[in-house]
């Protein structure tokens, strides 16, 4: 039996060694149909009911390049500041694999359709760190294995595996990442800001549903060390489908703890493939690492070259959104947060959703509170994401209205949202149905204050008497007679006037 591999100290690796990390970004498109043939590109679907002639490799079938998933790949290059191919091509990457039904990938190999970026990176102490883009390429994805029997879902101890093609040749974009030096300590944290960030941009471009868990998104982490003071690369692992920031981060730290281990005792680090393990934190081995050479790449000869006119790349160029961190920046100006305000509302998730209430009109200030406060509170006891409450930023937003034109109680205004929550309906609806608009109707007023004067009257005596500050317990019976609906303010007034103060 192995023992769990020796890891060195976080303090001493960084002490010792410099990181250098590579990531390999895998992107489902979310066009309607596959890269190169009509099927539907659907996720969930019963297996083996998204397919044609062409995804399942049968001999003489032709495949056609999705022109909206050359649009996208163009657009997320724009928006990682790459350069765009004049003329590429796709090529054959050839090898054997179960859920690869034409035995090989189409994919691009020295001809990227965008290459030679940059993403600039926050981190979560507001430092900012350029991450090099190398290129981003076209391809396919494969089926999905299922390993049926087995204790881990791997091969390994199975019974028998299930084939489900669905995904074969759903649109991939690939982004790979220059060499990543310079984060020493922090380079966990740089692997996991980037791919926060680039899920960010990718979300806001809306080409991708960006899902790790689902996998429409998965990460491939490389690492390696180099003695301080040295530039020379070390060797690199690649650890595999990341499925997390979370795992994007501990797994890097735990390939720097496991290599500074074996290099420290003189061993060598092998190039190969490693699976990360969710449960302990650790990576275990995969396979060796082949070369390009292996894989017998050679230009697709089914398919024509791509050849962007420039024309057409400044037209895709006018498309791209304002960057979230750009919008970020600009939002905190307009709404004047401090950082930690801003980060709050980001960490809430609430951004978007303070910012479309803002655009339906309520002041920032009254929309972040709602959100971030009393909805936050309501998602929370639900268990749900801000974003699936049953409520929409314009209905915040007419709450908010309602409230300032006096029409509601700040009490009154979150019974109405616990009506829009429960489903009944528009906030105008909600206080129609259960009654809630403030009495603003003097004469309604006039007669529960006189009630309430009648039936304290050695209260009443005082305030006639110079003793304003009774008139608090008067307030308070009227209050309690209309059942929170009239404002207190005004009661407070007409109390004051009924006994001539
Ligand atoms: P592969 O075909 O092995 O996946 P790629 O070129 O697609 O290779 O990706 C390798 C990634 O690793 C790139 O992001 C690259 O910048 C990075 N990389 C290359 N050499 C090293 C190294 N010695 N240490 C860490 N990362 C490296
Ligand atoms: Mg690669
Ligand atoms: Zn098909």
């Amino acid at each position: 039996m192995t023992a769990v591999a020796d890891i060195m100290d976080y303090d001493e690796v960084v002490e010792r060694f410099d990181p250098v990390l590579g990531l390999e970004v895998h992107v489902e498109l979310n066009t309607r149909t596959k890269m190169f043939c009509g099927c539907a590109n659907v996720f969930g679907a019963e297996p083996n009911t998204q397919v044609c002639p062409v995804c399942l490799g049968l001999p003489g079938a032709l495949p056609v390049v999705n022109a909206k998933a050359v649009e996208s790949a163009i657009r997320i290059g724009l928006a990682l500041n790459c350069e765009v191919a004049e003329w590429c091509r796709f090529a054959r990457k050839n090898y054997f694999y179960p859920d690869m039904p034409k035995n090989f990938q189409t994919s691009q190999y020295d001809e990227p359709i965008v290459f030679d970026g940059y993403l600039d990176v926050e981190l979560e102490d507001g430092e900012v760190f350029r991450v090099g883009i190398e290129r981003a390429h076209m391809e396919e994805d494969t089926g999905k294995s299922l390993h049926v029997g087995g204790e881990t879902g791997r091969i390994h101890g199975a019974e028998h595996s299930l084939l489900d093609y669905n995904r074969a040749g759903v649109p991939l974009i690939e982004i790979v990442t220059k060499p990543i030096t310079g984060a020493g300590a922090r380079a966990p944290e740089v692997a996991r800001a980037y791919v926060k960030a680039l899920r960010e941009l990718l979300l806001a471009l809306g080409v991708s549903d960006v899902r790790m868990e689902q996998g429409s998104l998965r990460c491939d982490a490389n690492v390696s060390l180099m003695p301080k003071g040295s530039s020379e690369f070390g060797t690199r692992t690649e650890t595999k489908n990341v499925n997390s920031l979370r795992s994007v981060e501990r797994a890097v730290r735990y390939e720097m703890q496991r290599h500074a281990a074996v290099l420290a005792e003189g061993g060598t680090i092998l190039q190969e493939t490693r699976h990360f393990d969710e449960s302990t934190g650790t990576t275990s081995p995969g396979r060796r690492k082949e070369t390009s050479e292996d894989y017998r790449y050679f230009p697709e000869p089914d398919l024509v070259p791509i050849a962007p006119s420039r024309e057409w790349v400044e037209e895709l160029r006018k498309t791209l959104p304002e960057m979230p961190w750009e919008r970020r920046k600009r939002v905190q100006q307009e709404w004047q947060l401090s950082n930690e305000e801003l980060r709050d509302l980001v960490n809430a998730g609430a951004l978007d959703l303070v910012a479309e209430t803002v655009d339906a009109g309520a002041a920032p200030g009254e929309a972040r509170s709602w959100w971030v406060s009393y909805l936050a509170q309501q998602a929370n006891n639900r268990g749900v994401e801000l974003g699936e409450l049953s409520i929409t930023p314009k209905q915040v937003a007419r709450v908010i209205e309602l409230v300032a034109q006096g029409k509601l109680t700040n009490k009154l205004a979150r019974q109405v949202v616990d009506g829009v929550l429960a489903g009944e309906g528009e906030p105008d609806e909600v206080v129609e149905a259960r009654g809630l608009e403030v009495v603003s109707d003097d004469s309604a007023l006039q007669k529960a204050v006189d009630e309430a004067l009648a039936a304290q009257p050695d209260v009443a005596e005082k305030i006639r008497g110079g003793k304003v500050q009774a008139a608090g317990a008067i307030v308070g019976a009227v209050m309690k007679a209309t059942k929170g609906k009239a404002d207190a303010k005004r009661v407070r007034e007409l109390v004051l006037a009924a006994c001539g103060q």
